[in-house]
Formats: structure tokens, C-alpha cells, sequence
């Protein structure tokens, strides 16, 4: 069997990162992971971040994937490279805040979400305007995209439907709002990365492919 790291790899396109998402595997599994070549990270828990980070070389470029409570960004901050799941102003101001201390800035992805299933954090799209406008003021803060999940059912169609929304909310806000570093359109897990390929995904966050498929280590 090939090996599916490397293989996924190769479905992407030259500009689409693949973020490995570690949450719930060991130190040991990451390791491996990182032995092939693999650099970008993604934990949703803060206590596993800070109990996994120091263990693993520091060119790993974690990304924060979960909710992030205020009360945790300053522990956080030194080990992320990039927060995926920025959902509110408060928790901006806190993180532009505690990036000003350590004299950094941070990338972040703007959470939204488009599946509009209750159960789902993310911003709806009507707030996108005025929530990018306000964003302006966080000098620490680097905009760099959106994060998306597709909505948990089994109609390809509706799965390609949100995908094709975000790729087209990416562009909209890339065109008023993104510089440069705007260049992140994240969506694609390991039930429908597929799909996010075909409707232009730049960011695929993979798990349980990765790691219960045996052949890929
Ligand atoms: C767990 C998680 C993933 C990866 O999901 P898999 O189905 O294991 O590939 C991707 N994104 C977020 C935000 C997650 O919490």
C-alpha cells in the first residue's frame, strides 16, 4: 500500500498546505510524522498543546484549531504559529494583546460557519464585514484566511455546496480586506478532503486518515 502522507501530498495542489491534526496521538506519532518532512501541526486543546510542544522540535508550526478561552491565549502564545478558530472580538483583543507583549504577531483565521448547524461554533456571514473591518485595529493580528467545516451529512452535494460558499466568502474578503498574507481558505477533513480540493481548499486539516490508516507511517 502507498504511503497516504505522501500521497495526499501529492493531490494537492503546489499552494494547498496540509496541516496535520495530532489531537488525542502521542509525542511518539507526531515524531514520526515530522521524521517524513512534515511541519504544520494542528491541536483544538490547550493542556495537550502544552503538554506535547516542548517534547517535539521548535520548527513545528502549530496550529490552534479548537475554541480558544481568553483565560488560555497567554499560555498558549509562545508555541502557535497561527490561531485557526478566531470566532469573537473579545478573544482578538486578548490575543493582539498578549502577541504586543511578546513583541510578535500572530496569523489568524476567521471561524465561520456556513454549515449553519447549531452545534458549531464560527461566525454566520453576515457578520463577515464588520467583523474584518474591526479586526483592522489589531496591529499584532495578521488576517491569513477563513477556517470552514463542511456540515456532517453524507450528500456529497451539499458537503461540495458550503465548500463552494467558503471558497467564494475567501475571495470576497480577500478582495477587500486581504493583503498578502490573505491566503488561506481551510476546509477539508478526512471525510471530505476530496471534495474541498475540487471546490479549492488551500488548507486541508487531516486526523484520522493519517493516523488509523496503517500504511501511512
Ligand atoms: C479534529 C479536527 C479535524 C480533523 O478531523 P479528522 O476527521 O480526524 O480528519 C479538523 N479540523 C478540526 C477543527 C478538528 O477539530
Amino acid at each position: 500500500m502507498p504511503n497516504l502522507y505522501k500521497t495526499i501530498l501529492q493531490q494537492c495542489p503546489e499552494q494547498c498546505e496540509l496541516l496535520i491534526v495530532s489531537k488525542h496521538r502521542s509525542v511518539e506519532q507526531i515524531q514520526a510524522y515530522y521524521d517524513q518532512g512534515a511541519r504544520n501541526f494542528g491541536e483544538n486543546r490547550v493542556q495537550e498543546l502544552l503538554q506535547k510542544a516542548p517534547q517535539l522540535p521548535q520548527d513545528i508550526r502549530w496550529n490552534f484549531i479548537g475554541h480558544l478561552q481568553r483565560n488560555k491565549v497567554r499560555a498558549v502564545m509562545p508555541y502557535i504559529s497561527r490561531l485557526c478558530s478566531l470566532d469573537s472580538l473579545a478573544l482578538a483583543a486578548i490575543v493582539d494583546k498578549e502577541a504586543a507583549r511578546l513583541n510578535r504577531t500572530l496569523g489568524v483565521l476567521v471561524e465561520f460557519n456556513l454549515a449553519e448547524e447549531s452545534s458549531k461554533t464560527g461566525l454566520a456571514k453576515q457578520e463577515a464585514a464588520a467583523f474584518f473591518q474591526a479586526l483592522q485595529q489589531y496591529e499584532h493580528l495578521i488576517p491569513e484566511g477563513i477556517m470552514v467545516m463542511g456540515p456532517h451529512v453524507d450528500d456529497e452535494a451539499a458537503i461540495a455546496a458550503v465548500f463552494h460558499e467558503a471558497r467564494a466568502l475567501f475571495e470576497e474578503l480577500k478582495a477587500q480586506w486581504g493583503g498578502e498574507h490573505f491566503t488561506v481558505c481551510s476546509m477539508g477533513m478526512s471525510h471530505d478532503y476530496p471534495i474541498a480540493l475540487r471546490e479549492g481548499s488551500t488548507q486541508l486539516r487531516l486526523g484520522t486518515i493519517l493516523f488509523e490508516d496503517p500504511s501511512s507511517i
